[in-house]
């Protein structure tokens, strides 16, 4: 059984030495467990906050141990009621070609709903964060101007479409003009900056939104968040996501003050994880399902082939290497 594991933490951004792949024999199964054949693997920004030693509200993975994190895939052999051979599951489970799951650990999910894939993207844990964070905390407004950074991702392609469905003006931020022209052409964004080729990202945040700022929808922190931060309307909302520019930092990601523009502007930032909201996640699944089945959400997925290609995969979040969903597809349903 291929493995992938945590060679060492890393110091700024993490590289093939931070892994190591190893081969162990497949245990086998006991009762109230099965064995996971693993089809597709999530690689999210949030586990690089888990390789390192600090703190969060997830243990850090252990050096030496498998990495672990959203995996799709087939059950192989079964020792529970629940599942039988050919069922295809949700789970948190290794970075491995085979998984042995308790029953509990791991969810049915149903091809003929949706491709198996969405469970881990806008039917999952990434949509699901855009649902929460923007409905809940930013409760955009018809009419109102909507600011996304990291507008091509998992979760900010979704923020920007689920504003459009409440009547928002959208205005996104990635990071390549490729990017810009999807979220615009094929996800309605009415702006998008590229935040890598215009020089001054305040004066384009001013023209994009000439109405200002009212709900900030914060994916990545650093100049781009101080810069839309400077154009904030009275009483403007900001669900702080992430901070994906920070996350290899070595030194303190320090910038300017915000406080009191926020005591100005009378708005609201506010921190979240998606976790917070795990008593309705039926519903919000349940709306995105439909938006999606309405043809009023589309979703992009970036597929990476290969099990041995899952550390680089996860590295090619921090250049932007994809567009929605970066998944690594490891088998064939
Ligand atoms: P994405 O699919 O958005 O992938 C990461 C993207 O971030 C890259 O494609 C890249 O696009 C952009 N990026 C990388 N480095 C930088 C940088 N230095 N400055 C600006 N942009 C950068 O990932 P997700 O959608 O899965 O996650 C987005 C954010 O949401 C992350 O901060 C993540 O930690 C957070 N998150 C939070 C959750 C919660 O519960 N609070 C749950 C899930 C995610 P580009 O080409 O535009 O640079």
């Amino acid at each position: 059984n291929k493995q992938i594991i945590l060679a060492k933490r890393p110091e700024g951004m993490p590289d093939k030495d931070t892994f190591s792949f190893i081969d162990k024999e497949i245990p086998s199964i006991n009762s109230g467990e099965v064995l996971i054949h693993t089809l597709y693997v999530s690689v999210d920004p949030y586990m690089r906050g888990r390789m390192a030693d600090v703190k969060s509200y997830v243990q850090p993975f252990p050096v030496g141990e498998v990495m672990e994190g959203g995996v799709i895939g087939e059950i192989i052999e079964s020792k529970s009621s629940h599942f039988k051979k050919g069922d295809f599951v949700l789970g948190s489970l290794g970075w491995e070609l085979y998984s042995v799951a308790n029953e509990k650990a791991v969810r049915k999910i149903d091809p003929s709903v949706a491709p198996i894939t969405t469970y881990l993207g806008v039917l999952g844990m990434t949509g699901l964060t855009a649902y929460f964070g923007l409905l809940d905390i930013g409760k955009p407004q018809a009419g109102e101007t909507v600011v996304v950074s990291g507008a091509a991702g998992a979760v900010g392609s979704i923020v920007g479409q689920i504003a459009k469905i409440q009547g928002a003006r959208v205005v996104g931020i990635a990071g390549t003009d490729e990017k810009a022209q999807l979220l615009k052409e094929k996800l309605g964004f009415d702006e998008v900056i590229n935040y890598k080729t215009e020089k001054n990202i305040e004066k384009a945040i001013e023209t994009a939104c000439p109405n200002g700022v009212d709900v900030y929808f914060d994916n990545v922190g650093g100049d781009i968040s101080d810069a839309v931060m400077q154009h904030l309307n009275n009483f403007a909302r900001i669900p702080v996501c992430g901070a994906i520019s920070s996350y290899n930092k070595t030194e303190a990601d320090i910038g300017p003050r915000v406080q009191s523009k926020l005591v100005k502007t009378r708005s609201l930032m506010k921190g979240f994880l998606v976790g917070d909201y795990s008593n309705q996640v039926t519903e919000a699944a349940e709306q995105l399902g439909k938006w999606l089945s309405e043809g009023k959400l589309q979703y992009e997925e970036t597929i990476i082939e290969g099990f041995e290609n899952i550390p680089e995969a996860f590295i090619g979040l921090f250049e932007g290497t994809n567009k929605g969903k970066l998944l690594v597809k490891v088998a064939e349903p």
